[in-house]
């Protein structure tokens, strides 16, 4: 697979066109950034892991009848994806609350919720990813009813699957963020990444941190948190 000129650079990840019209090739950086932009930083090695760690549960995810982006792994940094139209939805799930969550409504990080929730935020980074509801998301033409009770459909079977998954490697499944794309013939599949920049990923027993909180609260150790959560990966990974 040929990798032809860059078409876009975000964050995180930069996206390469190449010689097949349905297909880019992802390049996973080491670059973090946090609050909007607002603190930027690097986790050496974070791009390696991202890039194999989302290639491995998105491969899970597909055999659970999850369809993804995700069509084979190049390097330790690049993946080779399906490329689709992204629905400038950010879908968060949580379990458990933390962040945002737990700021907007009081209540301490770590209290288990009755249910487990999804919402959405606009993608939009002028505007700070502003939290949206299913009829401000249909009122602003970001997707259909029917893409929204599917993305939601499929958010939640991602939820079961990777709540197990994890509870199988002593981790407790905080929240997470997805992003979902459309194909040419309107299904939705899930793209972008599941990384620990994307999910808050907790040790089940001492409740210690594993992900992108450590960089963003300026924790220490998250190199060392980075590793640790992909060798428990690589361990329960059948
Ligand atoms: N998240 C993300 N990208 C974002 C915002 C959130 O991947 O732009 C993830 C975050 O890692 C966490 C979940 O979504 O696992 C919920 O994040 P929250 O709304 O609590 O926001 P935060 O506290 O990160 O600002």
């Amino acid at each position: 697979m040929e990798k032809r000129e860059l078409l876009y650079e975000g964050k995180a990840k930069k996206v390469y066109a190449t010689d097949d019209p349905e297909l880019l090739i992802v390049d996973y950086k080491d670059d973090a950034t946090a609050f909007n932009g607002l603190k930027k930083g690097t986790i050496a090695g974070k791009g390696s892991i991202n890039n194999r760690m989302s290639n491995a549960l998105m491969r899970m995810l597909g055999k659970y009848g999850v369809p993804t982006h995700f069509v084979r792994e190049l390097s330790d940094r690049e993946t080779l994806v399906r490329r689709v139209q992204i629905v400038a939805l950010e879908v968060i799930i949580r379990n458990i609350a933390a962040g945002s969550f737990a700021k907007h409504y009081g209540v301490c990080e770590g209290t288990p919720l009755k249910i487990s929730t999804i919402e959405f935020s606009y993608k939009n980074d002028a505007l700070g990813d502003p939290l949206i509801n299913e009829y401000h998301a249909q009122a602003l033409g970001l997707a259909t009813k029917a893409e929204i009770d599917r993305i939601s459909e499929l958010a939640f079977r991602v939820n079961k699957e990777l709540q197990a998954f994890w509870l199988s490697c002593g981790v407790t499944l905080v929240d997470f963020k997805l992003e979902f794309g459309r194909l040419n013939d309107g299904s939705i599949i899930l793209a972008d990444e599941i990384s620990p920049d994307t999910c808050r990923l907790w040790d089940a027993q001492t409740g210690e941190k594993l992900d992108k909180d450590r960089f963003r609260r300026d924790m220490g150790g998250v190199e060392e948190a980075y590793r640790e959560i992909m060798s428990r990966l690589e361990t329960h990974m059948a």
